[in-house]
Formats: structure tokens, C-alpha cells, sequence
């Protein structure tokens, strides 16, 4: 049988790197399926996780995609490309076991991986991490970060298909030049469409709720009953954001003085490369 999945590409990096905009961009062009954190694809049909992880971030239970998925093979990728009929599967999983195990597999068949890692400021990273988890430890969330970026340098260190360092910065400020770049890199033809991610239907596993609440906003006509509702903490900032791709340099204003001092003492020499 000939294959329809030719490619996977794993977005990978520190959670809170901006990825769900990544995925949601690359997965706008029209032989691409995001299929959001693919790992998240153990969890389907399990009835004994909670529901909201495992179900489509957008449409919920009801999902074209993922309410009726059941894993049937390790070859996950060919059996999501037969499902939406995409051959590019985009995988935001960070879970370095999970890219590893499936990057050996798919070594196995005739479709090719490639890596993107996907870098933001550690400090814009804790600041989002604290205001998601605001009872955690500041110290806590830079040790999980610096664990984080050391096993995704190994990663790509390690794997010897096509690979790609991008910061999420220079995405969310040039976001036509970094997509063109993205595409040559992964030889597919660029679609100025795809900057309008919000245009698009995404069925995404797990992610960023924010930057998903802009699609679903974008769309209030299509989608009338969302499944994803935004934290109360979150929706102030969403509900005046325009759809556009923006910069989000929050950090700024909000990562106290102490964890600043904090973060430059545990992480300021490997946040060099990482700095914006
Ligand atoms: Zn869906």
C-alpha cells in the first residue's frame, strides 16, 4: 500500500514557547493536519481521565477527528493522515520519550521527521507558567524549564533528519518571513493564508487555551458552542486581542523583581541564547 503520510513535523522546546501558534500556523496549509500534542492520543476514549484531556480543544466530544480515534497501530501518523487526508502530521508533544520513541518509528517507515525547536525568553516561560499555576514555586517552574530546554538540546542534538531552531519571538514579530522560512524548510509550498490560522478549522489535543480561544472567536458564527472556556484570569486579555499574530511580551510588566533575580542567578547563562 502506498503511504499517505510523507511527513512529521515535531514542534518541540519549553512549554509556554508559543507552539499552539506554531502548530496552529503550519497546520493552516492545506496538506497539514496539527494534530496538537499527539501524546495526548493515549488518553482518547479512556473514560477514566478527565474529559477536557482528552477531547478536541475546539469542538469538544463532538469532534470529526478525534471522537470516534482509536489508536490502532504505532504507526499513529499514517493513521491520521488516512483520517484527514493530509500527508504533513504536525506533533507539538514535549514529552521527550514520546518524540524520541516516535521518531524511531517512523525511521522504520518511508515517511521522513522533521524537528523545529521552538525557543522563547525563560522569563516570558516562567511568567506564563506562574500565571497558569499561581501557587507554585517560581524556583520550581526554572528548574522544570532548564530541565526542559537541556533534553530538548539533546533532542536535537541527537537527531539527524532536517532540524531548525526558531524563537518565538521572531515569529510573533515577522511572522510572513518566519512562515516562508518554515516552509522552505520543510519543502512544502508556502500559502499566505495560513498567517490567517484563525480562518482555519483546527482540532487540536491539549495546548494553549488563549491562542485557541482566538480561533474560536474568529469563528463564533461557524462554531456556536464552543467547548473551550478561558479561566477567569485569562479572559480579559483574549477577549480584546485581535485574531492577528502579536507579540506577547507580558513578562515584562508582571515578572516580579524577586524572580527576576531569581531566574538571572538559576537560568541567566543558558537564557543567553534564549534572550529577547
Ligand atoms: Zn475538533
Amino acid at each position: 500500500m502506498i503511504r499517505v503520510n510523507k511527513k512529521v513535523c515535531f514542534i518541540s522546546g519549553a512549554g509556554h514557547s508559543g507552539s499552539t501558534l506554531l502548530g496552529l500556523i503550519l497546520g493552516s496549509h492545506s496538506d497539514s493536519f496539527y494534530a496538537g500534542e499527539a501524546r495526548k492520543t493515549m488518553l482518547l476514549q479512556n473514560k477514566n481521565s478527565p474529559e477536557s484531556k482528552r477531547v478536541c480543544k475546539i469542538c469538544g466530544p463532538t469532534c470529526p477527528i478525534w471522537q470516534d480515534f482509536t489508536v490502532e497501530s504505532h504507526d499513529l501518523y499514517e493513521q491520521l493522515s488516512i483520517k484527514t487526508g493530509k500527508s504533513l502530521i504536525i506533533d507539538s508533544t514535549k514529552n521527550s520519550d514520546w518524540l524520541n520513541t516516535q521518531i524511531e518509528t517512523l525511521r522504520q517507515t518511508s515517511a521522513q521527521s522533521w524537528l523545529i525547536f521552538l525557543q522563547r525568553d525563560g522569563r516570558a516561560v516562567i511568567n506564563s507558567r506562574l500565571r497558569k499555576y499561581p501557587t507554585q514555586e517560581a524556583k520550581r517552574l526554572i528548574n522544570d524549564w532548564l530541565e526542559q530546554i537541556e533534553l530538548t538540546e539533546q533532542l536535537f542534538a541527537n537527531f539527524d533528519g532536517p532540524k531548525i531552531k526558531i524563537h518565538y519571538e521572531e515569529l510573533a514579530t515577522e511572522p510572513t518571513c518566519i512562515t516562508q522560512k518554515l516552509c522552505n524548510f520543510l519543502e512544502i509550498p508556502y500559502q499566505s493564508t495560513m498567517l490567517n490560522y484563525y480562518h482555519h478549522a483546527h482540532h487540536p489535543l491539549g495546548g494553549n487555551s488563549g491562542t485557541q480561544f482566538l480561533v474560536v472567536k474568529s469563528q463564533h458564527d461557524r462554531l456556536k458552542q464552543p467547548y473551550l472556556q478561558l479561566a477567569a484570569q485569562h479572559e480579559a486579555y483574549y477577549q480584546n486581542h485581535p485574531p492577528e499574530i502579536r507579540l506577547d511580551l507580558r513578562w515584562k510588566q508582571e515578572l516580579s523583581p524577586t524572580v527576576r533575580t531569581l531566574f538571572e542567578e538559576m537560568g541567566g547563562a543558558i537564557n543567553e541564547a534564549f534572550k529577547f
